[in-house]
């Protein structure tokens, strides 16, 4: 289940450990739309995909957004170990696919993981040398007027995702940094700076 993309001009400069690098924060934050911007820029950097059985949003598809599966083909994965994490968000469940991201590793290139936070923690209970990036909206108000304004999901859905984004803003502490999406540009570049940073590296500032 891989989809490794290398066809870029401007090389990422291989991370000195290969490291692994979870960008969470609450649904509607724009996290996804940091992700597609820095592999714009740099899309040599890989980004897991994850599996959910989430039906396709228009203009998703299969392996490329996400692997799109039946709850019984997520019932396998999760049962033959091939989920490094999993998490049921808003009804439905999202995993990501063990295999690739350790293969990416083991071969030195740094890794990137989009996940929702309750996946966040799993990462950090099964690799200690994980790094936690929060993406946090520029203000609540902000975050609302995201979420009801992608004019996508049914109402009863956005207020279950308001509901998870009041939990998840309040784990911010949990992280090993906050990037706050003011800018898409300005937050992508701190991502990939972070994410080129050595992995005893923790706090130091790019
Ligand atoms: P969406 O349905 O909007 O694409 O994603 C809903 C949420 O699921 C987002 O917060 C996204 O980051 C999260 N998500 C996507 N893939 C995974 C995954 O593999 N694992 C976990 N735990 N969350 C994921």
């Amino acid at each position: 289940m891989s989809s490794a993309v290398s066809r870029g001009t401007t090389p990422v400069p291989p991370a000195r450990q290969p490291r692994l690098t979870v960008l969470s924060g609450p649904s509607g934050v724009g996290k996804s739309t940091v992700v597609a911007h820095m592999r714009k820029v740099h899309p040599e950097v890989w980004l897991s995909v994850s599996a959910t059985t989430r039906k396709p949003r228009p203009g998703e598809r299969h392996g490329v957004q996400y692997f799109f599966v039946d709850n019984e083909e997520f019932d396998k994965l999760v049962a033959n170990g091939e989920l490094l994490e999993w998490a049921e968000f808003a009804g439905n469940r999202y995993g990501t696919p063990r295999k690739a991201v350790l293969d990416r590793l083991e071969s030195g290139e740094p890794v990137l993981l989009e996940i929702d936070l309750q996946g966040a923690r799993q990462v950090r209970e099964s690799m200690a040398d994980a790094h936690l990036v929060f993406l946090a909206p520029p203000s609540w108000e902000e975050l609302v007027r995201r979420l009801t304004g992608r004019g996508t999901e049914a109402p009863e859905v956005i207020e279950r995702r308001l509901e998870v984004a009041r939990v998840e803003l309040a784990a911010e502490k949990e992280f090993d940094v906050t990037l706050v999406n003011t800018s898409v540009e300005d937050v992508s570049r701190e991502l990939l700076a972070f994410m080129l940073r050595r992995s005893g590296d923790r706090n130091a500032s790019s």
